[in-house]
């Protein structure tokens, strides 16, 4: 079946008599065991609940995964992945990574004695070149936010499997639409599900996917002793956005090539990045790893006060951290989603303090354009 189909065809009630359309919510934290010596399928929803597993069969069929698992937030999905790791272990990230990832990796891992290396993933070389021995997982975003840059995720997994490490694709800017990381040779595939997969910002949830099945085992071990698996309610919600990805995303795709065009063409604005473009110094790449550039783009100002200014200029786009919803926002990323990058990071990290960051939703392309037109004129 085609993606489109596959959305909304699959079984989303197994074992169920009545045979419901949506998936029932199965609200409750036990399930009563025939036996006191045996479990049933499903004894606690820590450990397991139908409406996730529904869920997770669903991401991890759209993912090209053989298990997905769902947490709580993106955060969370991403801190148990970086549970695989020990003392002494290194991690080789990409520097343009989301800022709570950073926080994550330099004030959290850092107690449990594991390194994190930055290098400039967009050129494979210098992630080969920054491996040791010690490296047990290279991490990316592509295309990377808020700056838009393109990884390489074939090379990026052959360098790293070259070294025994696992490679790791947060592939939240995407969606399992338009990328498919773990066909690329990724270990491990993270979402922020609370962005395009949910697509309506109503549900705060993560995603690990993987194709590996003892991989898949101690990401399941450590989503039970942790704690931290979505709830049934916020598992239906997620059911019911899922469905929608592919009309979502392609009118939120056709609106972001229309606006980046747009900015591109504005003499008011020096530099934009959407990897949509053929432009993008990461287009062919980006060509032949994705589906398209997605509905995620950056642009410059011109100044800081001026970013400030077109962010509170625009109606139609409102100021709101996180992205991938059907409405469109706007943000500086400096001062909201990345504000708690460290300042020795930050400047190694090279987020122009007048970058203004866009998600694009599904309103008219038209009225969009204008929004910004008459944004960029106030200033
Ligand atoms: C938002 C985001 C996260 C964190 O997800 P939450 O659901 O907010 O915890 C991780 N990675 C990327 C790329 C994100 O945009």
């Amino acid at each position: 079946m085609k993606f489109a189909t596959r959305l909304v065809h699959y079984d989303g009630s197994p074992g169920d008599p009545f045979h419901p359309m949506a998936t029932p919510i199965y609200q409750t934290a036990t399930f009563a065991q025939e036996r006191a010596d045996s479990f049933g399928q499903y004894d606690y929803t820590r450990s397991g609940n139908p409406t996730r597993r529904v869920l997770e069969d669903q991401i991890a069929a759209l993912e090209g995964g053989s298990r997905a698992f769902c947490f709580s937030s993106g955060m969370a999905a991403i801190a148990n992945v970086t549970h695989l790791l020990k003392a002494g272990d290194e991690i080789v990230a990409d520097w343009d990574l989301y800022g709570g990832a950073t926080r994550l990796f330099g004030e959290v891992l850092n107690r449990s004695g594991i390194t994190v290396r930055y290098v400039d993933a967009s050129e494979p070389g210098r992630v080969a070149a920054a491996m040791t021995p010690a490296t047990r997982m290279v991490y990316v975003e592509s295309p990377t936010n808020p700056l838009l840059r393109i990884v390489d995720l074939a090379a990026m997994a052959e360098i790293a499997h070259a070294q025994g490490a696992l490679f790791c694709v947060d592939s939240s800017t995407m969606s399992p639409y338009l990328q498919n990381p773990l066909s690329l040779g990724a270990d491990l595939v993270v979402h922020s599900a609370t962005k395009f997969l949910c697509g309506h910002s109503d549900v705060t949830g993560g995603a690990v996917v993987v194709r590996d099945e003892a991989l898949a085992r101690e990401i399941y071990f450590l989503q039970n002793a942790e704690g931290n698996a979505l709830g049934p309610f916020d598992c239906f919600l997620l059911l019911r956005g899922l469905k929608t990805l592919k009309l979502r995303m392609d009118a939120q795709q056709k609106n972001a090539l229309l606006v980046a065009a747009f900015l591109a063409g504005h003499a008011g604005v020096p530099e934009v990045h959407y990897p949509g473009l053929p432009t993008h110094p990461g287009y062919d790449v980006q060509v032949r790893q994705a589906r398209g550039g997605g509905a995620v783009l950056s642009f410059r100002a011109g100044s800081a006060k001026a970013a400030t200014q077109i962010a509170e200029e625009t109606k139609l786009f409102r100021i709101a951290v996180s992205f991938g919803s059907v409405n469109s926002t706007i943000s500086v990323p400096l001062k909201m989603s990345h504000a708690s990058t460290p300042l020795e990071l930050q400047a190694t990290r090279a987020i122009p303090e007048d970058l203004i960051r866009l998600s694009i939703g599904i309103e008219d392309s038209d009225e969009l354009i204008e929004d910004l037109d008459t944004a960029l004129r106030a200033i």
